[in-house]
């Protein structure tokens, strides 16, 4: 029996196995994709300071590596109606810091994860999709492409549609806003240092966007208005015909990944199995908007949780403290779960305001030029409290 498994190859998988890696512990990892798969458009963006240092101590030069891969923009911007309302130019970290995040697509993140597990020595098994899972006071059997798979733990970090919890019947709760967003990602070798927010912007009929810098290229990210028709601005063509009302010309052929998402609000009602031997991490346990960046950044949080909480199980003297290390894993991280989904609903009431809101949100336009702390309301607002998108409270974002 192996002390651990780990299930899936994403970012929180990697991450997990990664950590469980630096104690010392043997890990497997399943996961259902071929390992030649592509991985779908760039997704997660932004990796938080505190997720670049869990990676450099899981795994030294990792946090480093992803840092020199990505970009850090220094200005943020907030315009209302056109009209700016908000801009400041952050000092750059000094040299030899992380800096306060790095702006990359998920998918280079993840090679570069994945580079650094096959190097840690974690034994990837590719197309094991795991169809089944038994706990017991014992451990826990999976049962993946035909084959029983058994481990003391598991670390279930399948993504949103999660085998393992479907399988120990744990549900997900939660709620998915009306209306849309519209990402786009597009290539370009300008080096941009500026990331912007656009209240009502005027070329888009008054809908919200964000545009934001990546190593390579930067992402647009369009709030429809409740109503809106995805025809008209989900997919590449449609794309192709609104992107230059908000960037200018030139980009058309640029584009590269284009996806549509709800606003989401959702968590299982248990991160870890009645027998304490299944800790769900990552969007196994928990969905939230990418507005605020708490998806990867919280997942990977999870992962370096779990990989402690296994190794004290692992290490413990009876079956009554194993069991309350997985417990205090589920507690806490549910409680940090709890934490992000009312941040997020903060910025879902924030970009979707009341009339009485939208009245005080276009005061506080005017107001700005004269009186800076609205026009931070405005920039902060958005992406919620500035509490750290790993759920942790004392993190700042
Ligand atoms: C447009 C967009 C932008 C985003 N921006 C951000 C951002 O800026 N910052 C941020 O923190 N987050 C962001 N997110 C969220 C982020 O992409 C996710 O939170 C992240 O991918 C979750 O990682 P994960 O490892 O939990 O799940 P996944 O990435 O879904 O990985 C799950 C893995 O498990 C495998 N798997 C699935 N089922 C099984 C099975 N039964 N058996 C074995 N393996 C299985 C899958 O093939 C996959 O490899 C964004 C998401 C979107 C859509």
């Amino acid at each position: 029996m192996d002390p651990v498994i780990v299930v899936g190859a994403g970012p929180v998988g990697l991450t997990a196995a990664l950590a469980l890696r630096s104690y010392g512990l043997p890990v497997t990892l399943l996961e259902a994709d071929p390992q030649d798969r592509t991985r779908p458009g760039s997704r997660a963006l932004f990796v938080h300071r505190s997720s670049l240092r869990l990676l450099e101590t899981a795994s030294p030069g990792l946090g480093r590596e992803l840092a020199g891969h990505g970009v850090v923009w220094r200005t943020r911007r907030t315009l209302y109606g056109g009209r700016e309302v908000y801009r400041r130019t952050y000092p750059a970290s000094p040299p030899g810091e992380l800096p306060p995040f790095t702006s990359l697509r998920q998918v280079e993140t993840e090679r570069h994860l994945l580079g650094a597990a096959k190097a840690a020595g974690v034994r990837i098994v590719w197309g094991a999709p795991v169809t089944g899972a038994e706990s017991s006071g014992d451990g826990v059997t999976l049962h993946a492409g035909g084959e029983p798979f058994r481990a003391r733990y598991v670390v279930a970090a399948d993504g949103a549609r999660s085998g393992v919890r479907r399988a120990l019947g744990i549900g997900m709760q939660g709620d998915r806003a009306e209306g849309f967003h519209v990402v786009v990602d597009v290539e370009d070798d300008k080096a941009a240092d500026t990331r912007e927010f656009h209240y009502e912007h005027p070329a888009m009929g008054g809908r919200n966007v964000l545009r934001v810098p990546f190593a390579g290229g930067f992402q647009v990210d369009l709030q429809c208005h409740d109503g809106d028709d995805p025809d008209r601005f989900a997919g590449a063509e449609q794309a192709r015909r609104w992107l230059p009302r908000v960037v200018g010309p030139g980009y058309e052929d640029a584009i590269l990944w284009v996806s549509k998402y709800h606003y989401l609000q959702v968590l299982a009602d248990a991160f870890a199995d009645p027998y304490h031997r299944v800790l769900l991490a990552g969007e196994a346990a928990h969905l939230f908007p990418p507005f605020g960046a708490r998806g990867m950044n919280s997942g990977m949080a999870d992962a370096d949780a779990a990989a402690v909480a296994v190794v004290a199980a692992l290490a413990a003297t009876n079956p009554a403290r194993a069991a309350e290390a997985v417990e205090r894993y589920g507690r806490d991280r549910r409680a940090a779960a709890v934490h992000n989904s009312a941040a997020v609903g903060s910025a879902l009431k924030h970009l979707k305001p009341s009339r009485a809101d939208l009245l005080r949100h276009r005061a506080a336009a005017r107001l700005a030029p004269v009186a800076p702390r609205f026009g931070d309301w405005l920039e902060h607002a958005p992406y919620g409290p500035r509490s750290g998108p790993t759920g942790n409270p004392h993190g700042k974002y």
